[in-house]
Parts: structure tokens; C-alpha cells; sequence
């Protein structure tokens, strides 16, 4: 079986618009993450429930200063399969996901 758009997507924040009229933006969780600030508790299972993190105190400037890096990519299969090859946080887990979704259509 194919991945399905929600198995990519897992590993993804999806922006509330879609600013180019056809995709969500899609930031990296783990790219996120690597924004919290030191001072935050450390108190969540990543991999158990990353949207968690949507809750925390700390969790909208981490997504901007993500975004102002420009970690962000189009919601598209390629763009983010490419985030996830590249990424220095992705797990093996996203990176055989990323390669599995190669080549594939949805
Ligand atoms: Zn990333």
C-alpha cells in the first residue's frame, strides 16, 4: 500500500490558509520543535502526539521563527517528502516515509 496524504501530513503543522489558493503551508513538527525555547518544559511525547504542541506556551513563537526561517513548504507530496529528506531532525522513520512517497501519486 501506498502512504496515504494523512501519514505525510503526521509529520507536518498545516497552516490554517492556503496561501497560494491550492495548499496549506506545511512546517515540520520536528523543525518546531527545534525552536522551543530552553526554558520550556519538556513534558510531551513527540512522537507519541506532536499537535500536542499546538497547546503549549511557546508553540506560536516557534512556529514563526520556523516560518521566518523559511522552513515551511508547500503542502504538496514532493515538497514535503523533499523537507523530510533534507531535514536534520527528521527521524528514519520520516525519511523512509519520504522515500516510500517518491514517485507515487495520491
Ligand atoms: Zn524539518
Amino acid at each position: 500500500m501506498p502512504p496515504k496524504p494523512a501519514e505525510i501530513w503526521g509529520a507536518f503543522h498545516a497552516s490554517d490558509d492556503k496561501p497560494n489558493g491550492h495548499h496549506h503551508r506545511a512546517t515540520h513538527w520536528r523543525c518546531i520543535n527545534a525552536e522551543r525555547p530552553a526554558t520550556a518544559p519538556i513534558d510531551i511525547d513527540l512522537d507519541a502526539d506532536s499537535p500536542l504542541m499546538k497547546n503549549e506556551e511557546w508553540f506560536a513563537t516557534a512556529l514563526a521563527s520556523a516560518l521566518n526561517e523559511k522552513k515551511d513548504v508547500n503542502g504538496e507530496k514532493g515538497a514535503m517528502a523533499g523537507h523530510l529528506r533534507r531535514c536534520e531532525f527528521a527521524t528514519e522513520e520520516e525519511r523512509a516515509l519520504a522515500a516510500n512517497l517518491a514517485g507515487r501519486g495520491w
